[in-house]
């Protein structure tokens, strides 16, 4: 069974009750709205979407809450901002800190409105919600009061599962400084039942303003410490479903503390845990030459959104993504992508019931797409990749020769779709090796190819030239120069490096028989003339 089903299984079992209840199993997941959301965060994003998706699927009334955390503190400028600009914001709330482009409300709606378009454009449907707004309407009221009446409980639940000594003179709640407006920087002493007295102090990345004060901490005039804060959203919102990142989910890591606050502290039972692994960029440092990065935008942008899903959810929660957008993960992806999707043509053909690996290509596609989901031809991205650098020819003509029947709507549909990618993929993050340059004159290099080279040549050029103007298919060219090179005796490397150093001016190059069957074929033959002189 495909992971998410057997997980919508599990969770339909655990939740009987509440699901003949017909109240909705609230899913939950959040992002601080701190920068440029990581391309990584979509996976907890993603996750929880197709779980919800599948419940749906079953029927089970659920519903996908998504935090935009904007009460958190700034405790960071992101490089790409002037910091100088944003230094006396460090340590206020992210929602009292101006937008960087100055049209959005505040600096954390403007990096969620980015984030939140992706998540859109990958098809899932989470109801947003700022935890701002939860402070300010009062719905943390009773968790801060339980937390400030049981900080003794809270010290020792940190002490007990995560090690950590958290100075018994203070208390679980940051107050907002009346003073300076820094949340970071405020330590709380003691609680009168409705205000709370605090101190400014200086913390590792800002300074605080030195203020005493007593306040009111409740109406979003205070936030309370992360795993605190954690642990009443479990409560307030009446959560059931909500996985965690690896880093978090460890044993005595902050999910385990935020469960036995929950637990002890709120009197809650939380929610079902789904840990995830990380999500790793690999390759060279992103954000290198080409100015681009690694967010989730930034990677949304470069493939479509069914390649996406596939990269984030092929997988089962508990292994590793690796992916290297500078790399071979690439073709790699889109070659993973063309398998499942064979095999799920196939099923539907035979109306055989849908195999895991069907089910997980039906599933990595938006549900809106679902439906319109039908065979047709598949060229390699790859392929696509170097026709579409390819000058003066006709991309659709050649990969009706390579399917060897007519193209359906589908299938043009499919090729331009993937000439878009290959496209911006070129521009964006394809290493090298993806990226040819048609030589407009004969190289230099070729000057140097040895009499063996050139005869190799030559009989390239009158293999060609025996099929007249009739043009010649990829799989025949490719026969031929494999005929040529063992009938020569030549090694594979000088044959293949003369004929692409000819045209490319490189040692290297795609699939070399398909390759000159898609240049033109009167260039070809001049090139091989002048080349094997
Ligand atoms: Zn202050």
């Amino acid at each position: 069974m495909f992971w998410a089903d057997r997980l919508g299984h599990d969770i339909e079992q655990k939740f009987q009750e509440k699901i003949k209840s017909g109240r909705p199993l609230i899913i939950r997941d959040e992002k601080t709205a701190s920068g440029r959301v990581h391309v990584g965060s979509l996976r907890g994003v993603a996750i929880h979407g197709l779980l919800s998706e599948i419940l749906s699927e079953r029927n089970i009334n659920n519903t996908y809450l998504f935090e935009i955390n904007d009460h958190d503190p700034m405790d960071d400028i992101p490089a790409t901002l002037d910091r100088k600009t944003y230094e006396p914001y460090l340590g206020k709330p992210l929602n009292t800190v101006p937008s960087p482009d100055g049209v959005a409300v505040n600096f954390a709606e403007y990096y969620a409105a980015e984030f939140i378009g992706v998540i859109k454009e990958l098809g899932f449907s989470p109801e947003f919600y700022r935890v701002s707004d939860l402070y300010r309407s009062g719905k943390f009221n009773e968790a801060i009061r339980l937390a400030l009446e049981h900080a003794e409980e809270i010290g020792k639940i940190n002490r007990e599962v995560s090690g950590s000594e958290r100075s018994a003179d203070r208390l679980p709640i940051n107050v907002v400084c009346e003073q300076c407006g820094k949340v970071s920087t405020t330590v709380a002493t003691s609680f009168d039942g409705e205000r709370v007295s605090y101190t400014c102090k200086d913390v590792a990345f800002t300074n605080g303003c030195g203020y005493q004060g007593t306040v009111s901490p409740f109406n979003g005039r205070a936030k309370l410490p992360w795993k605190v804060e954690w642990a009443a959203k479990f409560k307030i919102l009446d959560v059931d479903i909500e996985g965690a990142g690896k880093d978090h989910s460890t044993r005595g890591g902050s999910r385990q503390v935020a469960e036995a606050i929950s637990r002890r502290v709120f009197n809650h039972e939380p929610p079902f845990n789904i840990p995830y692994e990380f999500f790793n960029i690999g390759g060279k440092k992103m954000s290198s030459s080409k100015g681009r990065g690694s967010s989730s935008r930034e990677v949304a942008d470069v493939f479509p959104p069914e390649l996406v899903r596939l990269l984030l959810l092929q997988r089962e929660p508990q292994r590793v993504i690796d992916f290297n957008p500078e790399g071979d993960t690439v073709p790699l992806l889109y070659d993973a992508y063309d398998s499942y999707a064979e095999k799920y043509f196939a099923d539907r053909a035979t109306q055989n019931q849908l195999s895991d690996f069907s089910r997980t290509f039906f599933l990595m596609h938006r549900p809106s797409d679902r439906p319109l989901l039908s065979a047709h031809f598949l060229p390699r991205f790859s392929y696509i990749t170097y026709l579409v650098q390819m000058p003066h020819i006709s991309i659709t003509a050649h990969v009706e020769k390579e399917k060897g029947s007519t193209l359906t709507i589908e299938d043009v549909q499919e090729i331009e779709l993937r000439e878009t990618y290959a496209r911006r993929w070129l521009d964006t993050y394809a290493p090298p090796e993806y990226q040819f340059f048609l030589q407009q004159t004969l190289p230099q290099a070729a000057k140097n190819f040895s009499t063996e080279q050139k005869t190799a040549l030559k009989k390239v050029l009158e293999k060609i030239m025996s099929f007249g103007a009739d043009s010649i298919s990829g799989l025949e060219l490719h026969t031929a120069l494999h005929d040529i090179k063992n009938e020569m005796g030549i090694h594979p490397k000088d044959f293949f490096s003369a004929i692409y150093i000819s045209f490319l001016d490189r040692a290297s190059g795609p699939k070399a028989g398909w390759f000159l069957s898609v240049l033109d074929r009167d260039f070809v033959v001049q090139r091989l003339k002048e080349a094997s002189v």
